[in-house]
């Protein structure tokens, strides 16, 4: 049987949040079978749990949030992304405040933490969403457009292209693609990290965003140039770091997808909304289990791979 899968032991980290700047401390914890991944504020006077799924996604402005009522967590797709790589079903993420730490803006250190933690096979089937039918959504006209589908593929990949007129952008990929059943997550994926222009960064500050962001946590740069001292970590950093996103964003349907997933200029939101249109299709997927774990797709039957 192709099995669920949890942290063998708790691991903590302390970062700040990206948006919000503040100081915010996270414990992610095993969890039982068929629990999902599950955030928890307990720094609120009675803890909220809020659990992962397309329509927790409450606002997808610069990351992605979720909520239950009136609690909130902002940027969970850097850490679900992990998981999705990962293999990690079953999970709780306690959190001190509204924002996952940025830490060095990729997934690396989650990556890092999960795999410190260790991770173990638990005594229950891995249930996949099998895409069966294509379904796509798409935004604006011609030089605005931008669209995201899912076609139905026995494993996962992901095809990404960004169209960044920014010299910086436009000398390195523009389109990237990663098969979950040939590469490995955490040497071609994991380490790209967020970027921004200065021109934003600045916009944004004004209005009480990135406050928590800098060099140590993304890529910076001006009109011309990229600004970090080190330069980037892959060539084509900017559309992996798309692909990482994505990633984290689909991941939060709840369950792996076996699908090929291809996307033009998408964001948080479109890949929200693309989830919402595969759940509003009840005919286009189904859930799926492997009793016998060589018949599984590539890349989800080994335990993940190390560094
Ligand atoms: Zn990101």
């Amino acid at each position: 049987m192709l099995a669920q899968r949890t942290l063998k032991s708790l691991t903590r980290a302390v970062g700040v949040g990206l948006h919000s700047g503040q100081r915010v401390e996270l414990t992610l914890r095993p969890a039982q079978p068929d629990t999902g991944i599950v955030f928890r504020r307990v720094d609120l006077p009675e803890p909220v749990d809020i659990p992962v799924s397309t329509l927790a996604v409450t606002d997808t402005r610069m990351a992605s949030t979720i909520s239950t009522g009136n609690a909130r967590v902002h940027t969970v797709e850097h850490l679900m992304s992990a998981c999705a790589g990962l293999g990690v079903d079953n999970l709780y993420v306690d959190i001190t405040a509204e924002e996952v730490p940025i830490l060095d803006g990729s997934s690396a250190s989650f990556v890092f933490l999960l795999q410190s933690a260790g991770i173990v096979l638990q005594n229950a089937p891995r249930r996949f969403i099998r895409v069966k039918q294509p379904v796509a959504v798409r935004q604006g006209e011609g030089a605005q457009a931008k669209w995201a589908r899912l076609d139905p593929y026995h494993g996962f990949k992901l095809r990404f292209e960004i169209d960044f007129a920014h010299p910086a952008v436009d000398s390195t990929g523009q389109c990237v693609e990663f098969d979950l059943g040939t590469g490995s997550y955490s040497r071609d994926i994991a380490r790209a990290r967020t970027f921004g222009f200065t021109k934003d960064v600045e916009m944004m500050r004004s209005s009480g965003l990135a406050l928590g962001g800098g060099l140590d946590n993304a890529i910076v740069m001006d009109d011309y140039k990229v600004l970090n001292a080190d330069g980037l970590r892959y060539d084509d950093e900017f559309v992996k770091h798309k692909i990482l996103d994505a990633m984290g964003d689909l991941y939060l349907v709840g369950k792996p997808l076996l699908a090929a997933y291809s996307a033009f200029r998408s964001g948080h939101a479109l890949n929200n909304l693309l989830l919402r249109e595969l759940e509003a299709r009840p005919e286009a997927w189904e859930i799926v289990t492997f009793d016998n774990e060589r018949l599984a797709p590539a890349g989800f039957a080994q335990p993940a791979r190390a560094w």
